[in-house]
């Protein structure tokens, strides 16, 4: 991590936690930083991937602005996590892609859609695109070829993950040494990431501050809709896959058969967190947070929102002439996420479970002695 202004920024305000302590029941990041007595650009990297923006420090804070102190410690890390996501992208010549993030999205957007409509009227027959397909067999690859739908959804999705996966590493390496990560970190890191833990208040509050000094629950409901509504959404397309590559059965599937349930409770799930999401940025505190990510967040949000949404309207009208338009701008958000998953905001949950990997073979650690 190169040493900047953020950099810096960050690091004074968490030298001054260090000897202040009064928050360190709050989360991971306060009992992390306690280990150390001197913080390398890579530390303060790895504390601000480890922090989870509840924001619970900001309000506790007795030299938080006004106080010419000015400590706004969710807001200097947010920084330096906006610099890590920039630093670690790979390959490094994509790293510009973070910057005006909220254009490249929506841009890839625009293009995936248009492009799997183009493909998929050019493969339809003239006059074919909208004719119903009542629930026949092999009704959705008559529109789009399943070759075509494997080749483009296992390329873009195998790249992004190569991508993460490198991004990781590079986190990984430049938060220096680490201990060696046994099966009991794994658990407990698996566990913080599953619970969102730190999403969930210290000392005997429950949840983050939203936009004052009352705590709620809001922001870790709505996060955990939108994780496990990925997750089931995938899921979907995994058992969609094995049903038609080992057993021979083609989509589309009837209402109560298992991939249908597992993304439509997924596409719901995902709807609700994505826009819920989105609603609690409309009404934030703008003070401890970051605004130079915000354009790339929502862009990101209404992508996911999309992505969902579209899905659902595709299996309300699968057996209609509307179909093959629903299912092109439907594969046209599924693509673009792809595409932009390793250069947007979905970044900070690998970096984060990977912060909190790291924490987890640190926690027989003893604190060193205050200031
Ligand atoms: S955020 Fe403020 S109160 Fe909390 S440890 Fe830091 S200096 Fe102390
Ligand atoms: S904002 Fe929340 S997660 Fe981040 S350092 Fe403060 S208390 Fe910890």
């Amino acid at each position: 991590m190169q040493e900047t202004e953020a950099v810096e920024r960050a690091r004074h305000e968490i030298e001054v936690c260090n000897a202040c302590r009064y928050c360190e029941g709050f989360c991971a990041v306060f009992p992390a930083l306690e280990l150390r007595r001197e913080f390398s650009a890579g530390d303060v990297s790895y504390l601000a991937n480890l922090c989870h923006g509840c924001r619970g420090c900001y309000y506790a804070c007795q030299y938080s602005p006004p106080h010419e102190w000015g400590i706004n410690i969710p807001r200097a890390l947010a920084e330096v996590r906006a610099e890590s996501y920039v630093e670690y992208a790979w390959p490094p010549g994509f790293a510009r892609a973070f910057e005006r993030n909220g254009t490249l999205v929506s841009l890839v957007t625009a293009l995936s859609i248009a492009l799997v409509l183009i493909l998929s009227m050019a493969i339809s027959a003239p006059g074919q695109f909208f004719k119903a397909r009542p629930m026949e067999a092999d009704a959705f690859y008559s529109v789009i070829p399943l070759w075509a739908m494997q080749v483009v959804g296992l390329a873009s999705f195998g790249y992004a993950l190569l991508a993460l996966w490198m991004g990781a590493r590079n986190f990984w390496k430049d938060a220096g040494p680490a201990e060696s990560v046994g099966v009991v970190a794994l658990g407990i890191a698996l566990w913080d990431v599953l619970t969102l833990k730190n999403l969930g208040g210290g000392q005997g509050v429950d949840g983050c501050n939203d936009n004052s000094e009352r705590f709620s629950m809001r922001r870790r409901y709505l996060h955990h809709a939108m994780f496990y509504g990925f997750m089931l959404c995938f899921a979907a397309t995994t058992v969609g896959f094995f049903y038609h590559s080992f057993f021979g059965w083609a989509a589309p599937y009837a209402y109560l058969s298992v991939p249908v349930v597992l993304g439509t409770v997924g596409g719901v799930l995902l709807t609700i967190g994505t826009i819920g999401l989105f609603a609690m940025k409309l009404i934030e505190d703008p003070m401890p947070v970051a605004r130079r990510m915000l354009a790339g967040d929502v862009a990101l949000l209404m992508l996911l929102a999309m992505s969902a949404i579209t899905g659902l309207v595709l299996l309300a009208v699968r057996a209609t002439g509307a179909m093959p338009l629903a299912m092109a701008i439907h594969l046209g958000f599924i693509l673009a996420l792809f595409l932009v998953l390793p250069y947007s905001k979905m970044v900070h949950g690998v970096y984060r479970s990977a912060a909190l990997l790291r924490r987890a073979t640190e926690r027989n650690m003893k604190p060193l002695g205050g200031e």
